[in-house]
C-alpha cells in the first residue's frame, strides 16, 4: 500500500474542506490516516485461504453454528465504517469443519477492504462453499452503518441485515427455516 500517497490525499482533502493541515491539531493526522488505512484496508493484499484450517470431525452432519463474530468493515461508497456482527451456519460434508478463530479471520479478511455488505456476504459465503464444499451454508451479516446513521436518514442503531444461502439451506425450506431461526434467535 502506497502510504506517502494517502498521506498527500488527506492533506489534500483538509485543504479541500477549507482546513489548515499545519495547525497543530492536523499536522500528524495524514500520516496517522495512512497508518490505519494500511491497517483497516489490509484485506486488499491478503489471501483469505492463508486462514483456512480445515480438519475432520466425527460428525453426524448436523447444523453448525458460530453466532456473533464481530465485523469492522468500510463501506466503499462514503468510506465510512459499517460495524457489526456475522453469524454462520454450515451442514459439514463429511465431517469437514473450520477452526472457530480461522473463521473470524477470514470474515475479517474480506471485511478489511472497500465493502458493500450485500457483497461482503456473498464473498464470504462463495468463499466457504468452495473451500469447504458444506452440503448446506448459510452467512448472515447485520450491521449498522454510519453512512446512514451519522446523517440522520436512519435512527441510531438501525441495523441492516444481509444473507446468503448455499446448498441445501437454499434448496431445501425445511432446513432453511431451521438455519434461520437458529441464527437469527435472540438471547
Ligand atoms: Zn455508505
Amino acid at each position: 500500500m502506497d502510504k506517502p500517497r494517502i498521506e498527500a490525499a488527506v492533506r489534500e482533502l483538509l485543504l479541500a474542506i477549507g482546513e489548515d493541515p499545519d495547525r497543530e491539531g492536523l499536522q500528524e493526522t495524514p500520516r496517522r490516516v495512512a497508518d490505519m488505512y494500511a491497517e483497516i484496508f489490509a484485506g486488499l493484499e491478503e489471501d483469505p485461504r492463508r486462514h483456512l484450517k480445515i480438519f475432520t470431525e466425527q460428525s453426524d452432519d448436523e447444523i453448525v453454528t458460530v453466532r456473533d463474530i464481530p465485523l469492522y468493515s468500510m463501506c466503499e461508497h462514503h468510506l465510512l465504517p459499517f460495524t457489526g456482527v456475522a453469524h454462520v451456519a454450515y451442514i459439514p460434508r463429511d465431517g469437514q469443519v473450520i477452526g472457530l478463530s480461522k473463521l473470524a479471520r477470514i470474515v475479517n479478511s474480506f471485511a478489511r477492504r472497500p465493502q458493500l455488505q450485500e457483497r461482503l456476504t456473498a464473498q464470504i459465503a462463495d468463499f466457504l462453499n468452495d473451500e469447504l464444499h458444506p452440503r448446506g451454508l448459510a452467512v448472515i451479516i447485520e450491521a449498522e452503518h454510519l453512512c446512514m446513521t451519522m446523517r440522520g436518514a436512519r435512527a441510531a442503531g438501525a441495523r441492516t441485515q444481509t444473507s446468503a444461502l448455499r446448498g441445501l439451506m437454499k434448496s431445501d425450506p425445511r432446513t432453511r427455516q431451521e438455519t434461520l431461526s437458529l441464527l437469527t434467535a435472540r438471547g
